[in-house]
C-alpha cells in the first residue's frame, strides 16, 4: 500500500454552490485536524468545520479500508469558488498532501482490491457517460458483472491447466487421468462463453462511443435536411443548389438514447470540380468507415446512373435506403434487398420509422444480452479475442491428439490474456496507461 497521502479537487472547477475537496492516505485525518483545529471526527459523520481564515466546511472522515480507495479518506465540502478550493487545497498540500495524479483515487482503489480493472474502467466511462444508455452500461459493468464472467471462465481454465499439469507432471501416481475429451469438452465449453461475450462487444463499443452513420445521395436529395433533424437544428447549410454541401460534416447526436456520430457527405457523384472531389473522397471514407450508412434517393426524380451505383455500392454493407421527397409526387422506380423506407424531410413523414430501424440495428436480436455484461472496451474486446484464438489453437491440438505440454502453454496464453482484463495479470504499464485517461480527482 502506498503510505503517501494524496489530495485532489474532486469537483469541477467553475462556480457552483458546493465544492469538493478529497484527501486520501495515512495522514489524511491528520491533515483535517490541523486544517480545522478539530480533535475528534467521528467516522462517517458530516462535521460543521471552520477551515482556517479561508472557508466553512462539512468534512467527512472515512476510516479505512471500507472505503472508495481502501485508505483513510477525509472529503472536504466547501464553497464551490475555485479561489476557496484553490486555497484549501494549497493548505492540503502544506501540510504534507501530495497533488493525487488523474485517476490516483481509483488506481488506489484498485491496488487495495475494492476494484478490479474492468470495474476501474469503467468509472471513467461512467463519468464520460453521454447518453442514457451508455451510463447504464457503465453502470452494470461497475457493479463487476464483466469481470465476474471473466472471472468464472478463468477458473475454470485454471481447472484444466492443474489437471494438465497433474497429468504431465505425476503420469505414474494413481490419479484421475484427464482425457483428450474431456480437455474438449472444456475447451468448447470456454470458447462459447467467450464467443457470447464477443458477440455483444459490437453493442457495447456502440454505447461507448456512438453508432458511426455516414448519409451519402447525390447533391439536392436531403442529405442535409436529415442531419438537421438528428441534430434539432439548423447545421449544414441547406440549399437547393446541386453540391453546395462541399465538406463533410461530422456531428454528434442521440438517437433513443444511443450516442450517434453522423458524417454528412457532400455527396458521390463524378464531378471535375476539385473542391467538390475532395468531399467526395472523403464520402467514399465515410462510406467505409461507417458502422450504417443512411443512403438518400430523391423520390420525385427519375432513378439515376449515379443512384445506382451508389445503391450497387451498398449491397452486403449495412444501409438503410430513405427514399425521400415522398411529400411529392413519386417519379423513381428501383428494385432492391436493402431495407427501404420513404420519407419526407420536409414534413417529418418516416423519420420515426428510421429511428426505430436504427434502435433496432444496434440493440438485434438484444433480448438475451441484457442479461450479460456488454464487451464495450476495445482493449477488452482485444483481450478476449487474443484469448478465443489460444483456446482455438488448443482445441486443434486436442483434436490432433498433441502432447498435453503443448496444449498447456496455449491454455495459458489464454488464462494470461483474460486476467489482463481484471487486472489479476496486467503490467503496470497497462495499469498506467489505463489510469491516465482519468480526471483529475477522481
Ligand atoms: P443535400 O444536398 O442532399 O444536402 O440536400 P438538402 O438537404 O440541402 O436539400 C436540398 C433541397 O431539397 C432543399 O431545398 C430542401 O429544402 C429540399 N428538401 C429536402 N427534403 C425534402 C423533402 O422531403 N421534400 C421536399 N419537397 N423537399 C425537400
Amino acid at each position: 500500500m502506498d503510505n503517501t497521502t494524496i489530495v485532489a479537487i474532486s469537483s469541477a472547477l467553475g462556480e457552483a454552490g458546493i465544492g469538493v475537496i478529497r484527501l486520501s492516505g495515512p495522514d489524511s485525518l491528520a491533515i483535517a485536524k490541523k486544517l480545522t483545529a478539530k480533535s475528534d471526527f467521528k467516522d462517517r459523520y458530516m462535521h460543521y468545520c471552520k477551515i482556517e481564515d479561508i472557508d466553512e466546511a462539512l468534512v467527512c472522515y472515512m476510516k479505512a479500508p471500507h472505503t472508495y480507495t481502501g485508505e483513510d479518506v477525509v472529503e472536504i465540502q466547501c464553497h464551490g469558488s475555485s479561489a476557496s478550493l484553490k486555497n484549501i487545497l494549497t493548505r492540503c498540500l502544506e501540510l504534507g498532501a501530495s497533488m493525487a495524479e488523474p485517476g490516483e483515487f481509483t488506481k488506489r482503489a484498485f491496488l487495495n482490491g475494492r476494484l478490479d480493472l474492468s470495474q476501474a474502467e469503467a468509472v471513467i466511462d461512467l463519468i464520460k457517460a453521454k447518453t442514457e444508455k451508455s451510463l447504464a452500461s457503465a453502470n452494470t459493468q461497475l457493479a463487476g458483472s464483466l469481470g465476474n464472467k471473466i472471472k468464472e471462465i478463468r477458473n475454470d481454465l485454471k481447472e484444466l491447466l492443474i489437471n494438465l499439469t497433474v497429468n504431465m507432471d505425476y503420469p505414474d501416481e494413481d490419479i484421475e487421468e484427464i482425457t483428450y475429451k474431456n480437455i474438449e469438452e472444456n475447451l468448447l465449453n470456454v470458447k462459447t462463453r467467450l464467443e457470447i461475450l464477443l458477440n455483444q462487444s459490437n453493442e457495447g463499443r456502440v454505447l461507448r462511443e456512438g453508432l458511426g452513420v455516414a448519409i451519402i445521395g447525390k447533391p439536392n436529395v436531403g442529405k442535409s435536411s436529415l442531419m438537421n433533424i438528428f441534430m434539432g437544428e439548423e447545421r449544414s447549410i441547406v440549399t437547393s443548389v446541386a453540391g453546395t454541401t462541399r465538406d463533410t460534416i461530422e456531428e454528434t447526436a442521440q438517437i433513443r438514447g444511443i450516442p450517434v456520430r453522423i458524417t454528412d457527405t457532400a455527396g458521390i457523384h463524378e464531378s471535375d470540380d476539385v473542391v467538390e472531389k475532395i468531399g467526395i473522397e472523403k464520402s467514399r471514407d465515410a462510406f467505409n468507415k461507417a458502422d450504417l450508412v443512411l443512403l438518400v434517393l430523391d423520390g420525385s426524380k427519375e432513378f439515376s446512373l449515379e443512384d445506382k451505383e451508389l445503391l450497387d455500392a451498398s449491397v452486403n454493407t449495412d444501409t438503410i435506403v430513405l427514399v425521400n421527397k415522398s411529400d411529392l409526387d413519386k417519379k423513381i422506380n428501383f428494385e432492391t434487398n436493402l431495407k427501404t423506407i420513404y420519407t419526407s424531410f420536409k414534413n417529418g413523414l418516416g423519420v420515426e420509422e428510421l429511428k426505430d430501424a436504427i434502435e433496432e440495428f444496434v440493440t438485434k436480436g438484444s433480448a438475451e444480452r441484457r442479461e450479460t455484461p456488454a464487451l464495450s472496451n476495445i482493449r477488452h474486446i482485444d483481450l478476449v479475442k487474443k484469448a478465443l484464438a489460444e483456446i482455438g489453437e488448443a482445441l486443434n491440438m486436442t483434436l490432433a491428439k498433441e502432447a498435453m505440454d503443448f496444449i498447456e502453454i496455449n491454455v495459458n496464453a489464454a488464462f494470461m490474456y483474460l486476467g489482463e482484463i481484471t487486472g489479476d495479470t496486467a503490467s503496470g504499464e497497462v495499469i498506467d496507461a489505463i489510469f491516465s485517461r482519468f480526471c483529475l480527482g477522481k
